[in-house]
């Protein structure tokens, strides 16, 4: 073997109360399908070849130093407790601390049965595995935090689902996985020693510095209302924000049912399970609220004078409303190439953007699309009726009066690509061909096509045109899975 890897794994070191030690379970053939060799030079792995990385990344070979572990934790679905969730078809192998200084976890996805499978298989089929990749690197490009993809292989067995389909793993890299579940799984079952040990050692991992539980709480809570401001300035939707996918270290996680909104409807919902709508594109300030309240709840038990702590705690927690919304505006007036603070306040600006999304919502205007264009003749051509845009543009040119220059902001603010669900969902088409059933050999074209386009989100790529269109009729996505 040519490949190393730098391990050092301190969360395997936190004790057993944390994890379950699991070895991934072996796949019959594993054959590499991607592999992300910048992300490797980030994280200072020295790559090896292909047949390796497969070997590796398919969970058959153990690299050296990796300490192969599930992690355990609780969490709110859809607003119910379930107080044992865990890594169900995941193992985290270990932890390197790459070339930028940064500490970040390596973990197969899809790698085999944990002690935490709950009667699921542990394994995950290609389709899934490959939109995590390109949505999450898309996510990256466009300056959002979030957890990264590594690698995807093959595992040349099948994954049975209503129907038979190619089984893959995905090698995911994140900042860490801790999730507000993490916390809450010991606060619930009264292990405040375990908690303690947890806070301190995120506190020491992500924030040095913060001052105990509620320093801790207030930097979550910051970190989250950046990344629900990031998340609504490209039109994401997440889909599943339970507090076991609410990473704590602020990185998008858990990318499952989550999907770019084409034309822009504050309601929009693609998650077949989230009936409703609980987490809508415009609910998820909300919900992210509503999850970190629940992170307040469990820190809360540590404090010695728990109604000094309950009052500290509503207090970090009420301020995360404005503080989304400050940032949401900071992001949406980018959006409008606007970069000087309005003469009088702010509250005119939240209404030239409000306007403009009622006029979207109204005329059924592609979110990207629309942005990206303004400035530009074609930004009311995405209007079903154009004067409708006529009427808000007139207002905006107004405030435009003595911007510096207005079209470098719009460019830098406004991608020009995002990965759409129609194009994902031809993507996972082309690359499963006639493999399902488990025979390989699909073409992974597509798969390689978005992830080179989606590398730089704000270059026009004129090649690539086709790639901004919005779906037709017959190609729009009514509804996404879970894909488990
Ligand atoms: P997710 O919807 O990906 O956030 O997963 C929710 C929970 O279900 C986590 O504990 C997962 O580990 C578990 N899970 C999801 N899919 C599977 C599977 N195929 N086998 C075992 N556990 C799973
Ligand atoms: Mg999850």
């Amino acid at each position: 073997m040519n490949m190393t890897i730098p391990f050092d794994n301190s969360f395997a070191r936190l004790g057993n109360a944390f994890h379950s030690r699991q070895l991934p379970v072996r796949v019959a053939a594993p054959r590499l399908v991607a592999f992300n060799d910048d992300l490797a030079g980030v994280l200072g792995i020295s790559p090896g070849d292909a047949a390796e990385q497969a070997q590796v990344f398919g969970g058959n070979h153990l690299p050296e130093g990796a300490e192969p572990l599930a992690q355990l934790y609780a969490g709110h679905q859809f607003g119910n407790y379930n107080p044992q969730l865990g890594d169900g078809r995941a193992v985290l192998l270990g932890e390197t601390i790459g070339r930028d200084g940064q500490r970040r976890d390596i973990q197969l996805k899809g790698s085999g049965r944990t002690p935490y499978s709950r009667g699921g298989d542990g394994r995950a089929w290609l389709g899934p595995v490959l939109r995590e990749y390109i949505v999450s690197e898309a996510m990256h490009a466009l300056g959002i935090p979030t957890t990264r993809a590594l690698a995807v292989v093959e595992t040349g067995e099948d994954v049975l689902r209503e129907v038979t389909l190619p089984g893959a793993v995905l090698t995911r890299v994140a900042a860490s996985h801790l999730r507000v579940g993490t916390f809450q799984i010991f606060a619930a079952r009264g292990d405040l020693t375990s908690l303690a040990q947890l806070t301190d050692y995120a506190i020491a991992r992500h924030y040095p510095g913060a001052n105990g539980p509620m320093g801790l709480l207030e930097k979550v809570r910051d970190a989250q209302a950046a990344l629900i401001a990031g998340w609504m300035g490209v039109g994401f939707i997440h889909g599943v924000m339970n507090t076991d996918n609410c990473a704590i270290s602020g990185e998008t996680i858990d990318y499952g049912p989550c999907a770019f909104m084409d034309g822009y409807h504050p309601d929009t919902v693609f998650s077949s399970i989230d009936h409703m709508g609980r987490y809508a594109y415009a609910n998820q300030p909300n919900i992210a609220v509503w999850n970190l309240a629940q992170l307040a709840t469990a820190l809360i038990q540590l404090a010695d004078d728990r109604d000094a702590a309950v009052e500290q705690a509503s207090e970090i927690v009420h301020a995360m409303p404005a503080l989304i919304e400050a940032q949401w505006l900071a992001r949406f007036r980018a959006k409008l190439g606007l970069t000087t603070a309005r003469a009088g306040g702010q509250a005119g600006d939240r209404a030239l953007i409000e306007d403009l999304l009622v006029r979207m919502a109204a005329g059924q205007a592609d979110f990207t699309n629309t942005f990206r264009a303004l400035g530009d003749e074609r930004a009311r051509d995405q209007f079903a009726d154009p004067s409708a845009f006529d009427g808000w543009a007139s207002e905006w040119a107004a405030r435009c009066v003595g911007e510096p220059d207005v079209p470098a902001t719009l460019r830098a603010a406004n991608p020009a690509f995002i990965p759409r669900n129609h194009q994902i969902e031809q993507m996972i088409e082309a690359a499963v061909g006639g493999g399902v059933g488990g025979n390989m050999g699909g073409d992974y074209a597509p798969f390689h096509r978005l992830n080179t386009v989606l590398a730089q989100p704000f270059a026009d790529q004129p090649d690539h045109s086709d790639l901004k269109r919005p779906p037709s009729a017959d190609e729009a996505v009514q509804a996404t899975y879970c894909g488990t």
